[in-house]
Formats: C-alpha cells, structure tokens, sequence
C-alpha cells in the first residue's frame, strides 16, 4: 500500500452533515458491478446510487474505468458480474435503444450532411411513433433550449465547437431519456467557453429535472456541476460525496491529491498536548499540531497528514496564536494571476504549499524566491489520514 492509498481514520463530525442517502429508491443501482477485458479489470465491484434528479459525475484519471462503468449503464458494454438496476429492474439483458437512457458522446458524432435540425431529429425519426408534426415541435423546443434555433439549417461544418456541442445536447435530450448520460461532454472547449457550458448544462438538467451522469477528468468541472461526484481510482470507487465533502474530508490520500492541491506529511503520532494531538514529521524537529473537527483524539494509527495550500498563510514576520508555526525557504512560486501558490521547503526534501490571494500588485516587498518564511495553519485545518 502507498501513501495514495491509505484510508482516512476518523470521520469529521461537528459542524458537519455528511450526504446521507435519501429514504427512497435509487433512480439507478450499480450492484458490485465488475468489468474484466480479459484478464484486466477495468471496473472492480463496484456499488453505486444514483437518485433522480442528481447530477452525478465519475471523476478519475484517465483509465480508471469511469467509461467503461458508463458504457454499462448505456447498455454498450455487459458486465462480468454484478447487476444495474434501473427503476427497479435489472437491465442488464435490456438492448440499449431499450433503455431509458441517452448518452451524449466526447465526439459529438453529429452527421456531417444533416443539417441542425435534422440531427436533433434524427433520432426521433428512428424511433418511430411519432408525427411529423410533433417531431418538429420537440426539435425546435430543444433547439431552443440550447439557443440555437436561429442556427436550425446550418450543418455541423459551419458551427463552432461550442454550438455543435449544444446540437448533441439536443439531440441526446430530444427523446426525453430519464437518464442522460455525458462522456467528457466540455473536453473540446477552451477554458472560458466550457465554464459558461458548465453553467447552461446545471440550468438544463435543471429545467428539465433530469438526472445527468457525466464522465470527466477534470476535478474543476466536477466540483462545479455535479451535487455529487464518485471519485475513481484503478476500477475502484474510492469516495462518493458532495463537492464539499469530498474536497474538504478525503478519505484516502489519492482522494486529497486528486481533487484540488494538497500537501501530503507522512507522521507519527506522539501523545497528547490538551485538544491537540502532537506528530512527529520530517518537517521539523518541534512536532505538527493535530486536531480533529469534534476535537476527539487523533486515532494512534493515523500515517498520513493532509493540509491544502489554501489552509496554509506564509508571511515574512512570525505569525503569533496559532500552534503550527514552521519556518522554512521559498524554493518555487506558482503565479496564476489571482493568486500565488509558495512552494516553501521546511527540511531538505520536505515542501509544503501555501496559496496567497493577490490582493496587491506585485511589488518588491512580495515574498520572492529563496526568501524565508514562515507557513502557519490552523490545528483543525488538517485532514488526517491512517492505515
Ligand atoms: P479516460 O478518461 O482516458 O477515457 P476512463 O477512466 O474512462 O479513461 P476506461 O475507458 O473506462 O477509462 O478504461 C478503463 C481501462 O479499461 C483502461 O485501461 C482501458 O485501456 C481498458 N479498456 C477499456 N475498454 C477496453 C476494451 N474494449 N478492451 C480492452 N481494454 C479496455
């Protein structure tokens, strides 16, 4: 076992409400689902709730098999074992075109020949069932949801990538699926074109009360759309929570690392020191100060500490009240614009991160390269982590 894998010991408890699973059936119901490509096991027992109305997303590095468990769900792959259980039944055996179900692929995979209008149609048309009449209404009421009804005779070839994204949108919500199903659905967007489509997709899923399952990688996107995320590493769930769970109470080291930016301490827990629970750790010779959310001790197992650079102040004076104050040399200097992320080394090898809103211009009294410092941060800011 690594470092990444060790799980976290105590639950946070004050001030706190863990995501509880509702008192009602789950919209769907990945039941120790597992998916072998031969010998491989790209998708590992995996059991999973998603309820309607949720806009879940499958967060991971890329083959962790947040793909493959969605192509399950979409009826493209079959399971090696275990059951999904959508509306109370198994669909296992269900043809896909069967399910109430609708993916939207990363490709878009638009018809280049069709124009707007008719690719949002088309599968209505292959449906059958419907007037021509009411094929037209629904397809001009899509296009108009994803404001693109002025651009209902262009083809594919004469959209830019963000509209010809919002055509594939109303063409998978065209047949009014339950479940739409997104693959990386913003990956081809530039940053400022994907944060406004964020926001149109929740006011979507939103309007129309839907539940979404959106595959990504991208820990941003994840945390901004969805009210949960399921956080997948090697075929394995290895936390599901809300944004806010998830980001602020990792459960496993990868978790911490994985989503947002964290500094990661092995320790040793020592003893107790009134509320604090005391740490050996490479990072100085005096101990790191531990605390929990409920302040109940420290498990003695905890291996791992977690503190995210946002949680850490570095300033050129001594901080005063507060009872992790370390000294140590700025070695790197993450400039972002609006903020500044000090990579400052406590011992040699050992690094913490410590963000800095740039409040003020940069001037000459800003902390610079090779300076020393100082890093504090709250006891309780800490996440702990234990075998
Ligand atoms: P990405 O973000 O790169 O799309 P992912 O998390 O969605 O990654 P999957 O596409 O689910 O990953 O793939 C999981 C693992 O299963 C990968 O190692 C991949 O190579 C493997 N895999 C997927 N499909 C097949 C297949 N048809 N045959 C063999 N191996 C496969």
């Amino acid at each position: 076992m690594t470092q990444q894998d060790t799980l976290i010991s105590p639950a946070p408890t004050t001030g706190f409400s863990p995501w509880a699973e509702p008192d009602r059936e789950p919209l769907v119901q990945f039941r120790n689902v597992t998916k072998r490509f031969g010998s491989f096991v790209a998708v590992d027992n995996v059991s999973l709730n998603i309820y309607q109305r949720e806009f879940f997303a499958l967060l991971g590095p890329s083959g962790c098999g947040k793909t493959t468990l969605m192509r399950m769900l979409a009826g493209f792959e079959t399971p090696t074992s275990g059951e999904i259980i959508v509306d109370g039944k198994n669909i296992v055996d269900v043809a896909p075109d069967k399910r109430p179900i609708n993916m939207m692929f990363q490709s878009y995979a638009l018809f280049p020949h069709m124009s707007v209008e008719q690719n949002v149609a088309f599968g209505l048309h292959r449906a059958g069932g419907a007037a021509k009449s009411e094929i037209a209404d629904r397809t001009q009421r899509m296009l108009k949801l994803v404001q693109l009804d002025a651009f209902a005779k262009r083809k594919p070839g004469q959209l830019s990538g963000g509209q010809k994204q919002r055509v594939a949108l109303a063409r998978a919500l065209a047949r009014s699926p339950k479940i739409l199903l997104l693959d990386e659905p913003l990956a081809a967007l530039d940053k400022k074109l994907r944060e406004q489509t964020q926001f149109e997709l929740m006011n979507i899923q939103e309007e129309l009360g839907l539940t979404f399952l959106i595959v990504t990688h991208d820990q941003q996107e994840a945390m901004t759309v969805s009210s949960r995320i399921g956080v997948m590493r090697a075929g394995q769930l290895q936390q599901i929570g809300t944004p806010g769970e998830v980001y602020e109470y990792p459960q496993t080291g990868f978790v911490a690392d994985f989503i947002g930016d964290t500094s990661l301490f092995d320790i040793e827990v020592q003893g107790r020191e009134g509320d604090y629970t005391l740490a050996k750790w490479k990072g100085a010779d005096s101990p790191v100060y531990l605390r929990s959310v409920d302040d109940s001790p420290v498990s003695e197992a905890a291996k791992v500490f977690s503190v995210r650079p946002e949680k850490v102040t570095v300033s050129r004076e001594k901080p005063t009240g507060e009872p992790n104050v370390f000294a140590g040399k700025v070695v790197d200097i993450a400039y972002s614009g609006s903020q500044s992320v000090y990579h400052v080394e406590l011992a040699p090898g050992v690094v913490i991160k410590a963000l800095d809103t740039n409040r003020l211009r940069l001037v000459s009294s800003t902390i610079t390269w090779n300076d020393q410092v100082w890093v504090s941060w709250r006891a309780r800011s800490g996440v702990v982590l234990g075998s």
